[in-house]
């Protein structure tokens, strides 16, 4: 169960180096109350981030997010250290107005990227941290139907200022048949109201596997996910995270039953370093700019 993370097999020899020096990297979540963000940073970290804890009680409820926050961790895989944040942000949607929600998320997004130029700013710049938000989960209510008004609002705010990464939240709810077809209704929304989701670029010259790799994790997007924080005895005698139904038991950590370990892949091993060069080439370089030019520079 307990597999390591694999951020030291960046597949790309080019990024090895950069790699090795130790680098910084955050992930943030945003969506509706309720829909499992704060599971799933504890299913993330749960894994290959901490040794595994006790499990909760069945009663015990995660109090509700009610400010930005950050969890980090030091992590190192064959030398290489990595320093994960993720930000969990409070979950919207529990208002009858939920018109600027998405305003504190940009902020926080747009203060992290003025904190890095302060720092490129400095004479001495040999020690820049790097806070900046390299990927966003948005979760997506997992109606089967199409995407809500207020995640198309959420979405077209932040794709200029981060990577977005599209998921189907407690996937465990619907079946494959339902997931199927709700992704692509939610890709063709997507598309429809011209929403930039992150993509993985395709290199020339890969081998084989990691172009199978790219693929196959191409496909799956938007990631159907289930978290738990819960470690439950399957029929055949095993114990795995996940969640229990009279019928049998979701798997977290099984690519059969949820796209968990396609999603953790993704980010912290196959696109890390993508994720991290689109964030200060694209995303960054455009807020900066933006930025020059409304103070006349
Ligand atoms: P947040 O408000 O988005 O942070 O949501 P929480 O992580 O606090 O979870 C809200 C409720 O949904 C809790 O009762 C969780 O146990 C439950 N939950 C979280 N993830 C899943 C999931 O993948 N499937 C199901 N069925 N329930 C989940
Ligand atoms: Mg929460």
């Amino acid at each position: 169960l307990m597999g390591y993370v694999g951020f030291a097999n960046l597949p790309n020899q080019v990024h090895r180096k950069s790699v090795r020096k130790g680098f910084q990297f955050t992930t943030m979540v945003v969506g509706e109350s309720g829909l499992g963000k704060s599971t799933l940073i504890n299913t993330l970290f749960n894994t290959p981030l901490y040794p595994p804890k006790e499990p909760l009680p069945p009663s015990a409820e995660r109090p509700k997010t009610v400010a930005i926050e950050s969890i980090g961790a030091d992590i190192e895989e064959n030398g290489v250290r990595l320093h994960l944040t993720v930000v969990d942000t409070p979950g919207f949607g529990d208002f009858v107005n939920n018109d600027d929600s998405w305003r504190p998320i940009v902020e926080n997004i747009e203060s992290r990227f003025d904190s890095y130029l302060e720092q490129e700013n400095r004479v001495n710049r040999q020690k820049i941290v790097d806070n900046r938000v390299h990927a966003c989960l948005y979760f997506i209510q997992p109606t089967g139907h199409s995407l809500k008004q207020l995640d198309i609002e959420f979405m077209r705010r932040l794709h200029t200022r981060v990577n977005l990464i599209p998921v189907i939240a407690k996937a465990d709810t619907l079946t494959d048949e339902e997931i199927v077809a709700f992704k692509a209704r939610i890709l063709a929304d997507i598309a429809h109201h011209n929403i930039h989701i992150f993509q993985a670029p395709s290199y020339e010259n890969e081998d084989e596997e990691t172009l199978a790799e790219a693929e196959e994790i191409a496909s799956k997007i938007p990631f159907a996910v289930v978290g738990s924080d819960n470690v439950v005895d399957t029929k055949d005698g095993r114990q795995v995270r996940g969640r229990a139904y009279p019928w049998g038991v979701i798997e977290v950590d099984n690519e059969e039953h949820c796209d968990f370990v396609k999603l953790r892949q993704m980010l912290v091993r196959t696109y890390m370093e993508e994720l991290r060069e689109r964030t200060n080439d694209v995303l960054y370089e455009n807020w900066r700019s933006e930025k020059l030019l409304s103070m006349g520079v």
